[in-house]
C-alpha cells in the first residue's frame, strides 16, 4: 500500500501497484505512491466529465469553493511543506513559501471577473462575445515546483468552469496527492480528479478521449510529444517548456550589487526554475569583478538537506538530472572552462553538486547552449551590444531574459529586443498572479496568469439575437 492516496471522484483511491519516491538529499526511497491503472484513469475522466455537469454552471459557487480551497491550503501548510521537501529538496521555508503561493494564486483567480464583451448593440442585433469552459482539462506537472505549477492551472481551469484530472511528476507525486486529499470534501466530488504514475500515464491522459485541453508543463521534449498526442482529436494545448534565459550585464552596472542579484535569480531552486538565469552575459572590463562576486556568493551558500535548519540550496531533485549536470560541467571543464568555484558533485549521499561559476568560456559550449536546469552558471564576456543581443537570440528557447544597468532607459532598450516571454529590467524571476508567462519559440505556447491565463481555459462564443 502506498502511503498516499489518488483522489478519483471525491474519493481516495488504493492501487495494486506502487513506485518509489526518492528523498534527494539521502538517496533513497522514504514513501511509495499509487501507479495509477488505464481503468482507474478512465474513472478519474468518466468522474470529471459528470462533474462538469453542474460545476459549469454555478459561477459564484466556483468563486466561493476556491476560496475554501486556498483556506485548506493554508490550514495544511504544515503538512503539505515536509512532505514537499522530503520528495523535492527544497528547504523548508520554500516549502512553505510554495503552499501560500499556492494558495494566493486560487485566492487571485477566485476574483477575477470574465468580462462579456458587447459587440454589437444596433437596430439589427444585439451581440455579445462570451468565454465559455472547454470540458475537461488534463494538467501534467512537472518535479520542480510541483504545489505551485499545479495551482497555475487549478484555478484558472476551475474558475473558468472546467473539471480537471492533474497528474504530477513520478519524481514528486506525494505533495500534490496530498493536496488532492486535503480538497476533498471541499470542492465538489469529480472536480479535481489527482493520479499518479510514470511518463506513460502522462502519455495515457494527453491521448484519453475525454480531455478538450491539455495543460502541460515541463521540457521541450515531452512537450513536443504532448502537442502530437493532442493534436489527432484537436485538443487544445497550453504548453509551458523549458528555458535557457540570459542576464546581460551594461557596462554600467555595480559588479557586486548585480551579483547578489544574478546568483538570486541563478540559483534560486538550486537552479531548477525553468526562468532561471542560465546564462551570463557581461562586460569584458567588468568580467573578473562580477565573476569574483559570484564565486562569492556561491562559496557563501549553505548547501544541505532542505529538512535542516538553515539550508539555502538543497539536493538536485533526481539522479538523471543530476547526472546531466555533472556532465555538462565536466564538458565544459574539458573544453577549457574554469569552475571558479565548485565544478563537481559533493562527496556523501544524495544529490548534491557544488554551487559552481564557470568562468573563460561561451557560446558552443553545451552548458551555455542547453538548458541546465541546476547550481551551475555560464559566466561569459562580450564587447559589443549588438553582437551580444544576437547571441542572447541565437537559441531555440525564449521563455525570458533579462537586462541590468543604472541607466534603466537604455537597459530597458536592450530587453525590448530579446525573443522571449518576459523581458525583465533590474530583475529576474519577478513572477506574479496578474502578469501572463509562457514562452516564445520552443519555450511554449499560450500562457498561464492573469486573465491571459484563464482565457487559455475558455473558447469564444458569439451570442447574437436579431431584433
Ligand atoms: P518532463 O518533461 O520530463 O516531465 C514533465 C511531466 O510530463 C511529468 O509529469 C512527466 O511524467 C510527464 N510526461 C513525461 N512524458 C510524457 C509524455 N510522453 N506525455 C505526457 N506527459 C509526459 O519535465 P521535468 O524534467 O519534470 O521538468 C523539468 C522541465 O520543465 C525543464 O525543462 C523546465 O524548464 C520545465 N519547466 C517549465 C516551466 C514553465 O512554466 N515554462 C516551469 C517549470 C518547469
Amino acid at each position: 500500500m502506498s502511503d498516499q492516496t489518488m483522489t478519483i471522484g471525491g474519493e481516495a483511491v488504493a492501487t495494486g501497484a506502487t513506485f518509489d519516491v526518492i528523498n534527494p538529499a539521502l538517496g533513497t526511497a522514504f514513501a511509495t505512491a499509487p501507479e495509477c491503472s488505464a481503468e482507474q484513469l478512465d474513472a478519474a475522466f468518466d468522474s470529471a466529465s459528470k462533474a462538469y455537469r453542474d460545476w459549469r454552471g454555478d459561477e459564484p459557487a466556483r468563486r466561493a469553493l476556491l476560496l475554501k480551497a486556498a483556506e485548506a491550503l493554508v490550514a495544511a501548510a504544515g503538512e503539505l511543506a515536509p512532505i514537499l521537501t522530503a520528495e523535492q529538496g527544497k528547504p523548508i521555508g520554500e516549502a512553505m513559501i510554495e503552499v501560500y503561493g499556492a494558495a494566493a494564486w486560487l485566492q487571485y483567480y477566485a476574483a477575477l471577473e470574465l468580462q462579456r464583451e458587447v459587440i454589437q448593440d444596433d437596430d439589427r442585433a444585439f451581440a455579445e462575445v462570451v468565454r465559455r469552459p472547454l470540458g475537461v482539462v488534463a494538467a501534467i506537472t512537472p518535479w520542480n515546483f510541483p504545489l505551485i505549477l499545479a495551482s497555475w492551472k487549478i484555478a484558472p481551469a476551475l474558475v473558468a468552469g472546467n473539471t480537471m484530472v492533474l497528474k504530477p511528476s513520478p519524481y514528486t507525486p506525494l505533495a500534490t496527492l496530498k493536496l488532492g486529499e486535503v480538497l476533498r470534501g471541499v470542492l465538489p466530488d469529480g472536480v479535481l480528479n489527482v493520479v499518479s504514475g510514470g511518463d506513460a500515464l502522462g502519455a495515457w491522459m494527453t491521448s484519453h478521449p475525454v480531455p478538450r485541453k491539455v495543460s502541460f508543463t515541463g521540457s521541450v521534449e515531452t512537450g513536443k510529444k504532448v502537442a502530437a498526442s493532442a493534436a489527432p482529436d484537436l485538443k487544445r494545448v497550453t504548453l509551458e517548456l523549458g528555458g535557457n534565459d540570459p542576464a546581460i550585464l551594461l557596462d554600467d552596472v555595480d559588479p557586486a550589487t548585480v551579483a547578489a542579484e544574478i546568483f538570486k535569480g541563478a540559483f534560486a531552486n538550486n537552479g531548477q526554475v525553468c526562468s532561471a538565469i542560465k546564462r551570463v552575459y557581461v562586460p569584458e572590463a567588468l568580467y573578473d569583478d562580477v565573476v569574483d562576486a559570484l564565486a562569492e556568493k556561491a562559496r557563501a551558500a549553505k548547501v544541505g538537506d532542505g529538512a535542516a535548519e538553515g539550508t539555502e540550496l538543497g539536493p538536485i531533485n533526481n539522479r538523471p538530472q543530476y547526472e546531466r549536470v555533472s556532465m555538462l560541467v565536466a564538458d565544459a571543464l574539458s573544453s577549457g572552462a574554469t569552475a571558479v568555484t565548485g565544478g563537481k558533485p559533493m562527496e556523501g549521499d544524495g544529490y548534491f553538486f557544488e554551487p559552481t561559476i564557470l568562468a573563460g568560456l561561451s557560446d558552443g559550449t553545451r552548458i551555455v547552449d542547453e538548458e541546465q536546469f541546476g547550481p551551475a552558471l555560464p559566466v561569459i564576456s562580450y564587447r559589443d551590444i549588438d553582437d551580444v543581443v544576437d547571441r542572447a537570440n541565437a537559441t531555440h528557447f525564449g521563455l525570458s531574459g533579462s537586462v541590468w544597468g543604472t541607466d534603466t532607459d537604455r537597459a530597458a532598450q536592450v530587453a525590448e529586443r530579446l525573443e522571449c516571454g518576459t523581458a525583465w529590467v533590474n530583475a529576474h524571476l519577478a513572477l506574479a498572479p496578474h502578469q501572463p508567462f509562457g514562452g516564445a519559440k520552443w519555450s511554449g505556447i499560450g500562457v498561464e496568469n492573469g486573465p491571459w491565463g484563464l482565457y487559455g481555459f475558455t473558447e469564444l462564443q458569439v451570442q447574437y439575437r436579431a431584433k
